[in-house]
């Protein structure tokens, strides 16, 4: 635990987890928002992050790119898009910034990139920064090995209807873990859509559905169906806070890391066996 306070950017600070991440910061002790950048020409550039967390002054207004504020962090925690991580990830590289990365939608290309970046920057990426969703990722690579091949799997999620990338990344997540302890590709073996004469179920598939609507934060259950019985591990989330205060937590612990490439298993210290 460090004694001065960690400076963290945020980047993506306009967004519903930007929003967040602002309130989440100023709960704790430990850190403090020393800059917050968005998109140019939002309607929040220049103006006082209080105004975004609905909190009290900070003297930090948000800005439109990384590079006027890179003296002001230690950390920055991003929340925003594929292309927009990997472009402040380039500017990051040999800076001896460290981030946080909650984006999710990355394609293969993407992630080879971001893989990439950690062999000089210490990043923590997850799919979700929940500590219930990283129990979840630990009871599923049990639950799998225990099951075997009998059972089938399915993997079901619900979100908001803002959310552009599907599956969820946790949804995915889930499939990698379930995947990996049943020594499956998931890349094979996991099955996306399914319309019109699908053929029987392929025992070795694993499914994926997708529901986006309202203001659902986020759903993921994961249904082992054997012969008689059906086991569910399902994981709601009611608040984005839950997401924001795992992902400070992870900037906090990361302030002490080397470069590499962490998760949130590394940061609560479960064991992924
Ligand atoms: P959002 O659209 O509300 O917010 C994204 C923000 O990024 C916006 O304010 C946008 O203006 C900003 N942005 C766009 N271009 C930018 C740029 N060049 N520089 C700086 N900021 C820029 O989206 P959201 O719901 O907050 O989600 C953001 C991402 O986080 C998504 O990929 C989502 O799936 C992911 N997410 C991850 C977790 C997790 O726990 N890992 C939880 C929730 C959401």
């Amino acid at each position: 635990m460090p004694n001065t306070p960690v400076n963290i950017a945020i980047n993506g600070a306009a967004g519903r987890m930007g929003r967040q991440l602002l309130s989440a910061v100023a709960e704790v002790d430990n850190a403090k928002v020393s800059a917050a950048i968005d998109a140019p020409g939002q309607p929040s550039i220049g103006v006082d992050t209080s105004v975004l967390s609905g909190g009290q002054a900070t003297g930090v207004s948000t800005v439109d790119n990384a590079a006027s504020v890179m003296s002001h962090f230690d950390t920055i925690i991003d929340f925003t898009a594929p292309a927009v991580t990997l472009a402040l990830l380039e500017q990051l590289r040999g800076s001896g910034k460290r981030i946080v990365i909650g984006t999710t939608g990355f394609n293969a290309e993407q992630l080879k990139q971001l893989y990439a970046a950690a062999k000089d920057t210490p990043i923590v990426f997850a799919a979700n920064y929940s500590i219930g969703v990283t129990v979840a990722l630990s009871l599923l690579r049990k639950a799998a090995q225990a099951l075997g091949d009998d059972y089938d799997v399915e993997i079901s999620e619900a979100h908001h209807h803002h959310k552009v990338d599907a599956p969820s990344g946790t949804a995915l997540a889930m499939g990698h873990a379930v995947a990996d302890a049943l020594n499956r590709d998931l890349d094979e073996c996991a099955v996306y859509a399914r319309e019109g004469i699908t053929g029987a179920r392929d025992p070795k598939s694993i499914g994926f559905a997708t529901v986006r609507a309202g203001d659902i934060v986020g759903e993921h259950t994961v249904l082992f169906a054997g012969n008689g019985e059906r086991l569910e591990i399902t994981h709601k989330a009611n608040d984005r806070m839950t997401f924001a205060r795992g992902a400070v937590r992870a900037a906090i612990w990361l302030s002490s890391q080397p470069a590499g490439l962490y998760d949130m298993t590394h940061v609560l210290g479960i064991e992924k066996e």
